[in-house]
């Protein structure tokens, strides 16, 4: 199979699909890679590496969308959708949930959308999603902590305060990958750690995790609410896989906040699960404020570390791409019946219940 990989043109996203080592394994299975040029130098990968790796380098954006898989990191946007046909298979970050018009233009041109978020293991697991929501939990709380700054509208607080002067408190809504790894760095960062989350199984685990070092609290309206207003930094990591982000975290509750406090929405590429994040900010202008409280929503964090990001994203990706490719879609689907579940799109048909149910679709 043609596999091809464009250039990300999103704001600030420096991530690329592939990297050297997969273009060779790839290569040496009989399928052929075009790497539009440039395509990886901002995660450290040029030209030159890819070409050795056994991939052409193609300068014309067309061309490389020729191929008939295309692999990218995000989600195609408007200019990118001249470029959609019946028959291509696309494998990337989609969040259709939240992407009425893309998906529309996935279905008018029959466009074979398979996602890298939905995908599904067993255990309920999301392997594609796991990395970059690590390294988005990770940040959130490094993010936070600059936002609190006086400098960039914060309250001027210290994450973890000094002796005598009291640390911050990090509220998380959603225990997930995001929101223990937001908890690792809070805390290593000496704050005070709330975590709410609809699972008692997976309080329990935090619990067990954290040695009693992280509050864990049911997310119920009133739980929600108190967390809330004590929270200097605020952190949203809720997800309900392929569906769009439920509001947990209302207006009122951000009015009763004190004032400069930060809210980071990591949920916001899922239409996000705190009311007054009404839109999607980028890391050229990551921040508004409202209620006096500093709003960041840019829906690709991992973006902005892209080296890593880039490693971590092919680590989890390499074996399916590598299936599709070598495989067929088929074949593929037999070797990883997991593929199912990321496979949102096909034939013009919206093929994921969640997505679907977004889309107050029938599946
Ligand atoms: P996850 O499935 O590991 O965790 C989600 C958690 O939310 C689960 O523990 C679930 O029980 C909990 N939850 C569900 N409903 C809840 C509710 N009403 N109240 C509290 N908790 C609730 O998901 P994840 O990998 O941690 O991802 C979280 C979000 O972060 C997703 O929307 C994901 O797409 C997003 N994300 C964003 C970026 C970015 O750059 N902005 C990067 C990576 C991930």
């Amino acid at each position: 199979m043609r596999i091809g990989i464009p250039r990300e043109i999103k704001n600030n996203e420096k991530r690329v699909a592939i990297i050297p080592s997969m273009v060779e394994e790839l290569v040496s299975n009989g399928n052929e890679v075009c790497v539009e040029t440039k395509a990886g130098e901002q995660s450290g990968f040029n030209d030159i590496e890819f070409e050795s790796a056994g991939a052409e380098i193609i300068k014309d954006t067309k061309k490389v969308w020729d191929c008939e898989m295309v692999m990218k990191v995000k989600e195609p946007l408007p200019e990118e959708y001249q470029y959609f046909r019946e028959n291509l298979i696309l494998f990337t970050y989609l969040h259709l949930a939240a992407e009425p018009s893309l998906t529309d233009e996935l279905q008018k041109n029959k466009v074979t959308a398979i996602a890298y978020e939905t995908l599904a293991l067993k255990d309920g697991s999301l392997p594609l999603l796991t990395p970059m929501s690590e390294i988005a939990g990770r940040m959130s709380v490094q993010i936070g902590a600059r936002f609190l700054e006086g400098t960039f509208d914060g309250k001027g607080v210290l994450l973890g305060g000094i002796p005598g002067v009291a640390p911050a408190t990090v509220t998380i809504i959603g225990g997930g990958v995001v929101g223990v790894n937001a908890a690792k760095i809070a805390i290593g960062l000496g704050a005070h750690v709330k975590i709410l989350d609809v699972s008692a199984k997976r309080l329990r685990e935090i619990d067990d995790q954290f040695n009693g070092r992280v509050e864990t609290l049911m997310s119920n309206p009133q739980n929600v609410s108190n967390a809330v207003a004590s929270a200097d930094l605020l952190i949203g990591a809720v997800l309900i896989a392929g569906a769009k982000a439920p509001q947990i975290v209302k207006e009122s509750m951000v009015k009763a906040m004190k004032a400069n406090s930060v809210i980071v929405d990591v949920a916001v590429d899922q239409g996000g699960c705190i009311e007054t994040i009404d839109k999607i900010t980028t890391h050229e202008n990551p921040v508004y404020l409202k209620h006096e409280v500093v709003h960041y929503a840019v829906a690709n964090i991992p973006g902005s570390v892209s080296r890593t990001a880039t490693l971590a994203l092919t680590n989890a990706t390499a074996i399916y791409a590598n299936s599709l490719a070598t495989l067929g879609i088929e074949k593929a689907l037999i070797k990883h019946p997991e593929l199912q579940s990321a496979i949102n799109i096909h034939d013009g048909n919206i093929i994921h219940p969640a997505i679907a149910e977004a889309h107050k679709k029938e599946f």
